[in-house]
C-alpha cells in the first residue's frame, strides 16, 4: 500500500503532541482530486485546532490551507486535469505531502501565481477579503483600527485597505513589527504594550473609530470597545491572546448603539460562488502588484513542532508555509 507523510494529532495540547506520520495514499472518490503538496499555509486556526480550543474529533490531520498540483481526480470530474496547479483554504489536513478534497473546494492557480504565494494568502487574503468588503465594507476614506498588523493576516491587511483608499492605523509587539506594518501600508503603527497606546490611537480619529478589526481577543477587547465612535463596529475575528470572556449588552449601548459581531471565513466559503469570486479578487490583487505575498517562514515538515512554536510565540511576521 502506498503511504504519505502526514501531520497528526492524538490528543490535544501543546505543539509537541503533533507527529509526522506515515498514512495510507487517500484515494479520490466520485467528485473528489488528490493534490500533491506544494506547500501548505500555516495559520493561528492551527494552533487552536490542535489545543483543542476549536474541538475536532481526534485523531485528526491539521492545517487548511495550500497549494499543489492535481495528480489523481476522481469519477466525474471533467474540469481539471492531472498536473494543473490548485489551491484551497478551510479544507482540513493540508500538512501532509497529498490531500483528497472535493473538486468544489479547490480554485485553479493563474500563471501570474506561485504555488507558494496561493499557499501562504488563500485562507489569509480570503479573511481579510471579507472584513473589508462584506463585515464593514470599506469605501475609502474611512480610518480603521487593526490589530497584530505585523501578521499573516495583518501584512496583507495593510496592503488592501491601502488598496481600497482607506487609512489604517494598526497595533504590534516590536518596533520591527510596526516598521514593517508601515511599509505594508498602515499609516501608523503602534507598540501594543504602550502604556500611552489608547492616547496615540486616538488621535488619529478623535471621535472615535468606525471599526475596529481585532483578532487579538482577550487582551485588546476593552482597549477596542473604548475606541469606537458612537454606531461603530467591533468585529471580533480571532483569539490570539484568548477569547474574550463575556459581551455584555449594556457596554454596546454605553459605547454608543455599538455593533458587534465575530465573523468566520466559513460564513463565507459556504456562500455558492463566493470561494472562486474572492480567490478572483486575491489573484487579481497578486498580479497587479498590490498584494505582494511575504512569506516570512519556511519550515519543512518535520519542524512542524517549531513553526507552531514560532507563530505562538509571537516570533513569526506576515505569512509562514510548511514545504512537505
Ligand atoms: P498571525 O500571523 O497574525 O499571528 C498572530 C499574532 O497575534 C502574533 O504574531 C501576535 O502579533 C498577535 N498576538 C497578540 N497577542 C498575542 C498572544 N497573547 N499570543 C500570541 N500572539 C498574539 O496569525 P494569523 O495571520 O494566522 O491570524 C491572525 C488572526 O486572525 C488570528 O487571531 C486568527 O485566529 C484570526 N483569523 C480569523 C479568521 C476568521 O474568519 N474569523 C480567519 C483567519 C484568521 P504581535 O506580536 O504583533 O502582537
Amino acid at each position: 500500500m502506498s503511504t504519505i507523510r502526514a501531520v497528526r494529532v492524538e490528543t490535544c495540547g501543546a505543539a509537541e503532541q503533533m507527529t509526522v506520520q506515515n498514512v495510507p495514499e487517500p484515494k479520490p472518490s466520485a467528485g473528489q482530486v488528490r493534490v500533491r503538496m506544494s506547500a501548505c499555509g500555516i495559520n493561528l486556526i492551527d494552533t487552536y485546532h490542535r489545543s483543542g480550543l476549536y474541538p475536532l474529533p481526534l485523531p485528526t490531520g491539521l492545517g487548511c490551507e495550500g497549494a499543489g498540483v492535481v495528480d489523481e481526480v476522481g469519477e466525474g470530474v471533467d474540469d481539471l486535469a492531472v498536473g494543473e496547479r490548485v489551491a484551497f483554504a478551510m479544507a482540513m489536513g493540508a500538512y501532509a505531502e497529498a490531500i483528497v478534497l472535493p473538486r468544489t473546494s479547490l480554485v485553479r492557480i493563474p500563471d501570474s501565481v506561485s504555488n507558494e504565494q496561493a499557499a501562504a494568502v488563500m485562507l489569509k487574503a480570503m479573511t481579510v477579503d471579507y472584513l473589508f468588503n462584506e463585515t464593514f465594507p470599506l469605501n475609502g476614506g474611512e480610518t480603521v483600527l487593526f490589530h497584530a498588523a505585523a501578521g499573516g493576516v495583518g501584512l496583507i491587511a495593510c496592503q488592501w485597505a491601502r488598496h481600497l483608499g482607506a487609512e489604517l492605523v494598526g497595533t504590534a509587539s516590536t518596533p520591527e513589527k510596526c516598521d514593517l506594518a508601515i511599509r505594508h501600508g498602515a499609516s501608523h503603527c503602534y507598540l501594543s504594550d504602550d502604556p500611552e497606546l489608547a492616547d496615540k490611537l486616538r488621535q488619529h480619529a478623535p471621535e472615535g473609530y468606525p471599526v475596529v478589526y481585532d483578532s487579538v481577543g482577550k487582551s485588546t477587547y476593552r482597549l477596542s470597545l473604548g475606541l469606537l465612535a458612537p454606531l461603530g463596529t467591533f468585529v471580533s475575528f480571532g483569539n490570539a491572546s484568548g477569547p474574550i470572556d463575556a459581551v455584555v449588552p449594556g457596554e454596546l449601548a454605553l459605547g454608543g448603539s455599538l455593533y458587534f459581531t465575530r465573523p468566520t471565513l466559513a460564513t463565507h466559503m459556504a456562500r455558492p460562488g463566493w470561494m472562486q469570486a474572492s480567490a478572483d479578487r486575491i489573484f487579481a490583487l497578486i498580479s497587479s502588484g498590490a498584494l505582494s505575498v511575504e512569506i516570512n517562514q519556511r519550515y519543512a515538515l518535520d519542524d512542524v513542532v517549531q513553526a507552531h512554536n514560532d507563530l505562538e510565540g509571537r516570533l513569526t511576521t506576515g505569512s509562514s508555509i510548511l514545504i512537505p
